[in-house]
């Protein structure tokens, strides 16, 4: 079995106390991926101490020379695709067209930053003084701290980490303890690369150890978190108490309206690869439906016979649709939410069990699941369930869908699905989602667009797009006089 070490001031070390952990593959529980570093504070520590010695020479290079190290990044990035999917798939769990989809994403974006390098913009603007020039220009945030979910172990941290990078910030790369090989291969692939040591430094191990220590020491100023509503209403707090800047990119709870005149083939489509895709752990997976009433018995029969279509297994096969869960954790809490859905008296029109027998003994398969007769006071229609669940609402108008869709603490992604042009922009302008999608999927998004959610999904500034760039740089206003005589103008601040 191998051993894989934390990536701290360009080489590859153990932790202080020496202890490991074990990754299994969701497919097969008894298969492990690897043994990885248990690390603690002190660890953390050391990786910031790095990170901050590392920080001048590369915040000093000039962002094309930064974006240099960016392309090649990309290059063998492209070159390593197939070996870093099949980690996806070997650890994360899902299938492999996703997890290629995945590593795709990933070098979109660096492609994207890179190419950023040269947009490093500030701007000029008239001074109100005489013989002066005033203009902004962007400084990095410095050390930044990068804590990742497992769902998308390669494009999370690699959409952060881009665009902090060509910034000229150095960082600390804290991975889900579920997803350690993809954050090795991550770590790899710069180190490759030739970013110089100390610029990233990977350090594995428990979120409320590493993580924390991350948040709570003072050399840190910024933190990039994605993962749950739970931890990162907490570590936002943190963090601002220490007067960070923070980015918290967290749950969802995504519906898709259903309206009478939509195109009901593309609907079911993109209903069931929102729902069922990934096995329904993307942070931007459809978990609601919301179909007008006159339409209602024709999209159930569609989405019942499309679901039932689906092929289960080990996401490694490529003519697999639903793969395992990502590990015992995922597993309990799915199923513990179909039980609870049950017991609210929800209709469990399709699935419900976890699979048995065969090669589903050997991992943490669920049946994709419906539920109709769901109203918005259920749990499970209100709480971010993270798995191959889908719950079925019935709406009299589009007034009414909107008022469910919204009915929710989250806001990450929704979509509507009609033809007519004024109900779905009276949708765009009231649905409180972050992103808002027309006659398309809840999923995903273009690297060049910010991404993230409002209300319980997201709090500080946008990941993605120009926002990025703005997190991860301070703006430094410069006013210089030229002029030779003294000046005597009143100053009012
Ligand atoms: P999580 O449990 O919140 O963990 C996220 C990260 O935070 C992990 O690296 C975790 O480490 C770390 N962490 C845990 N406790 C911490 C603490 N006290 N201080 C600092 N860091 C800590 O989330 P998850 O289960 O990995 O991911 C699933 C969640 O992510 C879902 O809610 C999903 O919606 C959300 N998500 C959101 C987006 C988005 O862009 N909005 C995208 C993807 C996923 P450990 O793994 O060691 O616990």
């Amino acid at each position: 079995m191998t051993a894989y070490k934390n990536y701290i001031g360009g080489q590859w070390v153990e932790t202080v106390s020496g202890r490991t952990y074990p990754v299994y593959n969701p497919a097969h529980k008894e298969q492990v991926v690897g043994e990885f570093q248990t690390s603690n504070a002190e660890d953390a520590g050391r990786a910031v101490t790095a990170a901050r010695e590392a920080l001048p020479e590369w915040a000093n290079m000039p962002a094309p020379g930064r974006a240099a190290v960016l392309y090649k990044a990309l290059e063998i990035m492209g070159r390593r695709a197939e070996e870093i999917a099949t980690a996806i798939t070997t650890e994360e769990g899902k299938p492999i067209a996703d997890a290629r989809g995945e590593v795709r994403r990933a070098m979109n974006i660096m492609e994207y930053a890179a190419g950023e390098g040269r947009r490093m913009f500030g701007y000029t603007t008239p001074s109100e003084l005489p013989n002066t020039v005033a203009y902004t220009m962007k400084r990095p945030l410095g050390v930044v701290g990068i804590i990742t979910p497992w769902n998308f172990p390669v494009a999370i941290p690699v959409w952060k980490m881009a665009p902090a990078l060509i910034c000229g910030n150095a960082l600390i790369f804290k991975p889900a303890s579920s997803t350690p090989l993809c954050a090795v291969k991550i770590a790899e692939v710069f180190e490759e690369a030739g970013l110089p040591a100390g610029v990233l430094n990977l350090v594995t191990g428990p979120g409320g150890q590493v993580g924390n220590a991350l948040v709570e020491d003072t050399r840190v100023n910024g933190i990039s978190f994605t993962g749950s509503t739970e931890i990162g209403t907490d570590l936002y707090a943190n963090g601002a108490r220490r007067l960070k800047k923070v980015q918290a990119e967290m749950g969802g709870k995504n519906a898709v309206i259903v309206l009478e005149d939509a195109d009901m083939d593309k609907a079911l489509g993109g209903i069931v690869q929102g729902a069922f895709g990934s096995t329904g752990q993307r942070c931007t997976a459809t978990s609601r439906v919301i179909v007008e009433e006159s339409v209602y018995d024709e999209f159930m029969d569609g989405l019942l016979s499309r679901t039932s279509a689906l092929r289960v297994g080990d996401g490694i096969d490529p003519e697999v649709d639903v793969s395992p869960l990502c590990g015992p954790g995922q597993y309990e809490k799915v199923q513990e939410y179909i039980g609870v859905g049950t017991e609210e008296g929800a209709h469990l029109a399709f699935g419900g069990r976890a699979l048995t027998g065969g090669e589903y003994d050997a991992g943490y398969y669920v049946e994709p699941t419906v539920f109709t007769d769901v109203s918005p006071d259920m749990r499970i229609a209100k709480e971010e369930i993270f798995g191959p669940v889908l719950t079925v609402f019935k709406a009299r108008d589009l007034k009414d869908a909107i008022e469910i869709s919204n009915s929710v603490e989250f806001g990450l992604s929704s979509s509507v699905y009609t033809r007519d042009i004024s109900r779905a922009f009276e949708y765009i302008n009231t649905v409180e989602t972050g992103m808002v999608h027309v006659n398309a999927p809840t999923l995903g998004g273009e690297v060049h667009l910010p991404f993230g959610g409002l209300k319980s999904s997201g709090v500080g500034q946008r990941e993605q797009g120009t926002e990025a760039f703005d997190f991860f740089t301070e703006t430094i206003t410069v006013y210089i006089d030229h002029g030779e005589a003294a000046r005597q103008q009143a100053r009012f601040i």
